[in-house]
């Protein structure tokens, strides 16, 4: 594998980017459509676009980084999810490791991805948060989880009743997309495009812990689905949990969510991990309450993942029901998250790369 720059990862480039490095090097037109059309399938490695000529497949092996990710680990869930464990090529970060989802239903399927090795925040809840940052991923990288993932189930499909395509994209791996600006901005663009994975805005969700400005630069900029990681709606309770509260408060947050441009019929997902005795008290249900914008957000409550050494203990599954019966009561619409692919560590809050991977 070569190690060339980060532009050049074959995951990331636009059609247009893509045409001009194939004129460049005087490839005909439809050439560069059809090696895209293989890329956009999730077959990057140019040994397996079969309608080539060998001397183009060489040219893009060489010239070009087609597969910044290498697949180390795949685990199934008896659910039918499927946690894959990836290690990066690009020079600086060789054999990091990050890990991706991939949670299929009937009617639609769903990777997760990671942004960071790592995760620049440190919330005391989350065990990727335990790990401390390492690095950044690039566009590349971060489509090149969904690539592989779409490899992965062409190659070998789910059971009939589950779906075996992506159709829908969260940024809720390992991470803070909103600190990874760039590499995130950038992602989205090749997701959405018509000539990459050509997603809807309406399928992709971007989960941040509550970076107020980059929120707004994404409503500005890419507008796509938005989920928050509220976690407590009492300030002091806020800053313990989700420890950026501090710089940017739950009142900076109500005015940045109000703003956030939402297409019709659309809402913000606040995401509530509940853990017993500490967010999930009569008082923080009447905070929580009283934070909701009941016209444009709703609430889903998720049930604590537990991972070795994790200070905190799960709300338990009928006081989580009593909970949202409570909100639903004040008129906030509230769901309980059925948590997926737990028996292989894929669930939220349980991505850690390296070592942590049984
Ligand atoms: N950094 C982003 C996205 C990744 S975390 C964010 O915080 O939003 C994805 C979701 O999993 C977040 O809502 C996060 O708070 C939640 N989470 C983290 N640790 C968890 C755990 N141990 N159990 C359940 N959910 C957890
Ligand atoms: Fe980072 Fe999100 Fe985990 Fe907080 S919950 S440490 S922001 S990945």
């Amino acid at each position: 594998m070569n190690n060339t720059s980060d532009s050049l990862q074959l995951p990331a480039m636009s059609a247009e980017k893509f045409g001009d490095w194939m004129l460049q090097h005087t490839q005909p037109k439809f050439r560069a459509r059809q090696v895209l059309d293989w890329r956009n399938k999730g077959v990057t490695n140019p040994d397996e676009m079969r309608n080539l000529p060998k001397a183009l497949r060489e040219l893009l092996r060489t010239g070009l980084q087609c597969e910044p990710l290498q697949p180390v680990h795949r685990q199934c869930s008896t659910d039918g999810t499927r946690k894959y464990l990836f290690e990066l090529s690009r020079e600086k970060v060789a054999g990091k490791q990050v890990e991706a989802v991939f949670i299929p239903e009937a009617e639609r399927g769903t990777v997760c991805v990671s942004s960071q090795v790592g995760c620049v925040l440190d919330c005391p809840f989350c065990f990727t948060g335990t790990q401390g940052f390492e690095a950044n991923l690039t566009a590349g990288e971060i489509v090149a989880q969904i690539l592989a993932i779409k490899h992965d189930l062409r190659s070998e499909p789910l059971p009939r009743g589950l779906h075996s395509d992506v159709t829908h994209v969260v940024y809720m791996g390992m991470g803070e997309p909103l600190a990874n600006e760039q590499g995130v901005h950038e992602s989205l663009g090749l997701l959405m495009a018509e000539d990459g994975l050509h997603l809807s805005r309406r399928r992709i969700t971007v989960s941040t812990s509550g970076l107020v400005p980059q929120i707004r630069r994404l409503g500005a900029e890419q507008p796509v689905n938005l989920a928050i990681s509220l976690h407590a709606a009492i300030d002091a309770l806020r800053d313990e949990l989700v420890p950026i509260n501090r710089k940017y408060s739950l009142a900076e947050l109500r005015t940045c969510l109000d703003a956030y441009p939402l297409p019709a019929q659309r809402h913000i997902t606040l995401e509530y991990v509940m853990l017993a005795g500490v967010n999930d008290r009569p008082e923080d249900l009447e905070a929580l309450a009283g934070f909701v914008n009941r016209a444009r957000e709703r609430v889903n409550l998720i049930q604590f993942n537990p991972y070795p050494g994790s200070p905190y203990t799960g709300t338990d599954r009928e006081n989580m029901n009593k909970f949202a019966q409570g909100l639903i009561s004040k008129g906030v619409r509230a769901t309980v998250r059925r948590s997926r692919g737990q028996d292989i560590m894929a669930a939220c809050g349980q991505l850690k790369a390296a070592g942590s991977t049984p």
